[in-house]
């Protein structure tokens, strides 16, 4: 029998282990030692350079200087996402807490889509999710089941709310007979700052993105209900078939909210599926400050809330939550040979019947472990010392000359763009800002996201490190005015 350290459960494996998770402990730790850049600034072309060896080697060289290589060439140049001064985008440092449970549920490798292969990890999962639809206020009946993030959770959501009106629509079983003839007038609604995943879920859905229709926004870049109302008149007289309402909490770039109570009466008036998807806000369900914000979500038929990103989770980790369980069954598919007993129908939990997963990661260990370690006021204050922060940034952007801030925000996403010259266009502007943001990044003092706001490039930090300061928030704007300063220069024209 081989015993040489490769595998635990041997004395040799697990000194092995021990070992190297020291050894790959220590390399991160002097990945994110503070203080330092959160990006090293390598170009794709030098980092390429890097990698110019073979992947595959005839003969290994060891675990030990194979991590030592890891760190010098991967660690040294990946983006420091627990660097307070790295606020691009909804990629949050991941919490110790996240990190021990990651750590253990990768070591066990359960895996969810039987219960056999993962007992206590499947009656957890249910026990988090039974958590998670009480915080959102769900009723009794509600389900759920951990996806890879927010793109999953949508998916499956409009997965579900197509299946369920094409059943009383059409008398079709989409699982067994695909779509049927008059799928083509079917529609989705979002608002106009909405996720792209609602037309990626559309195309993938068989429907096409033309089928998601996009109602216009007012001026805090919420879905005006107004707009709704007449957007589904419209549809109405032109013999289309809306079924599913996508309200968000939480847009990508400003962090805005739809009016989810309104939204809900539209949903209930016209019989359309209600989807809130709270990838990026859902967390201030854990606020008593901010909780009222997302007043409403308790009526939606289904929530996406993603943990790896303000519930500071590592990557992987969110979740779908349905109003009524058994809406499951739309995609229900028991394979025989993967959980005997469901079908013997003694109680025991199914999991894969609930996801478009099959082996799939027991990530409801970290918000379990993160809960309990914290407590939902440790969870809360954590959210809430970021959208503080949030608004003192902008308070500091509106206070300098050099600066336009687009916007009070929402959550922690701060919306601006550097200025530095009274009566430039947006034009000119967004072009400054897009070569400003270029600039950064290899400069790798701070890192800063770009969008655009009215056909013009801005620049937006999204402030999820709760470590980070005002005095951060400055030094990222220092950076930005620099690199503005270098742009200039490199153009010979005067900023
Ligand atoms: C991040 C995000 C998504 C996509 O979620 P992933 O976890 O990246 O798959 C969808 N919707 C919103 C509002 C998001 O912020």
């Amino acid at each position: 029998m081989s015993d040489d350290g490769l595998f635990l459960g041997s004395s040799a494996g697990d000194a092995a282990y021990r070992e190297a998770m020291g050894l790959a402990t220590d390399a991160v730790l002097d990945a994110v030692a503070a203080g330092d850049d959160p990006y090293s600034g390598a170009s794709p072309e030098s980092l390429a350079e890097r990698f110019d060896d073979p992947v595959v080697p005839e003969d290994g060289k060891g675990l030990e200087a194979t991590i030592e290589e890891v760190a010098d060439r991967v660690l040294a140049h990946s983006v420091d996402p627990s660097s307070p001064r790295c606020a691009a985008h909804l990629q949050c440092p991941p919490s110790v807490p996240g990190l021990a449970a990651e750590a253990m549920l990768s070591a066990t490798n359960q895996s969810l889509d039987s219960f056999d292969q993962a007992p206590a990890a499947t009656v957890l999962e249910e026990r988090v999710v039974d958590a998670l639809c009480d915080l959102f206020d769900l009723p009794a009946g509600a389900d759920g089941v951990f996806t890879s993030g927010g793109s999953q959770s949508n998916f499956q959501a409009l997965l579900l709310a197509r299946d369920r009106r094409c059943a009383r629509r059409f008398d079709r079983d989409v699982q067994a007979e695909g779509l049927p003839p008059g799928a083509d007038s079917l529609r989705v609604l979002c608002s106009e700052a909405a996720h792209f995943t609602a037309k990626q879920a559309a195309h993938h859905l068989g429907l096409g993105e033309d089928a998601v229709v996009t109602v216009p926004t007012d001026d805090r870049r919420r879905m005006a209900p107004d707009a709704l109302e007449e957007t589904l008149d419209d549809l109405e007289d032109r013999d289309a078939e809306p079924f599913a309402l996508v309200g968000t909490a939480g847009t990508t770039d400003f962090g805005s909210i739809d009016p989810l109570e309104a939204l809900a009466d539209t949903a209930a008036e016209r019989g359309l599926w209600f989807h809130v998807d709270a990838a990026y806000g859902g967390a201030l369900a854990v606020s008593d400050e901010y909780g009222h914000l997302l007043e409403g979500i308790e009526r939606a038929d289904s929530v996406a809330v993603d943990f790896h990103k303000l519930f500071y989770q590592p990557i992987s980790c969110g979740a779908l939550l349905v109003r009524d369980g058994d809406a499951f069954r739309w995609m229900a598919r028991n394979a025989a040979y993967l959980n005997p007993e469901a079908h013997d129908d003694r109680g025991v939990p199914n999991l894969v019947a609930k996801s478009v997963q099959t082996t799939r990661r027991f990530d409801a260990l970290k918000p379990y472990v993160a809960f309990r370690a914290l407590g939902r006021s440790g969870m809360a204050a954590l959210v809430e010392d970021t959208l503080e922060l949030a608004d003192e940034a902008a308070a500091l952007l509106e206070s300098a000359a050099d600066f336009e801030l687009l916007g009070d925000p929402t959550l922690n996403a701060v919306v601006f763009r550097y200025r530095p010259r009274e009566g430039m266009t947006d034009a000119e502007a967004g072009r400054l800002n897009a070569a400003v943001r270029r600039e950064l990044l290899a400069d790798g003092r701070a890192v800063v996201a770009r969008t655009e706001v009215d056909d013009a490039t801005s620049l937006k930090l999204t402030l999820l490190n709760p470590t980070a300061t005002v005095e951060d928030v400055g030094a990222i704007l220092e950076a930005v005015r620099e690199c503005g300063s270098a742009v200039a220069d490199a153009r010979g024209v005067v900023a």
